[in-house]
C-alpha cells in the first residue's frame, strides 16, 4: 500500500505524536518546549521558534484528540473529529516549494504551531481512511502496550506496533502459557 509521500510524512507524524505518551505508564516525553522542538525537528519541514509552555499544552491537547482517531472506532464520530480539526485549524490548502520541492501546506503561513500540525494530521489520517478505511487505524494488541499505528500491509493482517517487539513478545508469552497448561495437565 502506497500513500504519496508528503500523505505518509503527515501520518507518520501523526502516528508519532500520539505516540510520544504512552498511556499505559503515563510516560510523556513531550513536557518542554526542548521535547517539542526536537519532536519537530525530526517531523515538520519548518517551525517558527521560539517554542513556548503554550505550544507544548496546546500540542499535548492535539495528541489526546488525534488518539481518539484510532480508539473511537466508529467511523462517523472519527470524521466528526478530523472535520473539526481542519475546520478549527481554518485549514486553508497552500502549494509551496520553500524547500526546493513542491508540497502542499494545508495552513497558511502565519498560522499557529498547533493550527498547522492539526490540519496536517487530519489530512493525511483522513486521506488514510478515505482510501484505506478506518481499520487501517489501530491500536497495538499487545497487553500493556497502547501504541498506535496504521496498517499498511497487503491483508490488513498487522496487529502490533512494532511486529518484532510486541509480536514476539506476544508469541513468547502465548507459548509460555501453552507450556504451563501441557504441564499441568501431564
Ligand atoms: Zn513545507
Ligand atoms: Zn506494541
Amino acid at each position: 500500500m502506497n500513500f504519496d509521500a508528503y500523505t505518509d510524512l503527515s501520518v507518520v507524524t501523526a502516528v508519532d505524536l500520539v505516540n510520544t505518551l504512552d498511556v499505559e505508564t503515563g510516560l510523556d516525553v513531550l513536557t518542554e518546549p526542548d521535547h517539542l522542538a526536537k519532536f519537530l525537528d525530526d517531523h515538520v519541514d519548518s517551525y517558527d521558534r521560539p517554542l513556548t509552555a503554550v505550544d507544548v499544552a496546546d500540542v499535548r491537547h492535539l495528541r489526546e484528540r488525534l488518539r481518539l482517531a484510532f480508539t473511537l472506532g466508529s467511523i462517523d464520530t472519527v470524521i466528526d473529529l478530523l472535520n473539526d480539526l481542519l475546520a478549527e485549524s481554518s485549514a486553508l490548502p497552500q502549494l509551496t516549494d520553500h524547500d526546493g520541492v513542491w508540497h502542499f501546506h494545508f495552513t497558511p503561513p502565519e498560522s499557529s504551531l498547533v493550527a498547522h500540525m492539526a490540519a496536517e494530521a487530519a489530512m493525511g489520517l483522513a486521506s488514510v481512511i478515505r482510501e484505506h478505511g478506518l481499520e487501517r487505524l489501530r491500536v497495538c494488541a499487545a497487553s500493556g502496550c497502547a501504541r498506535v499505528f496504521v496498517d499498511t500491509s497487503r491483508n490488513r493482517s498487522r496487529r502490533y506496533c512494532n511486529p518484532d517487539i510486541c509480536g514476539n513478545r506476544t508469541n513468547v508469552a502465548a507459548f509460555r502459557a501453552r507450556q504451563r497448561a501441557a504441564e499441568a495437565s501431564d
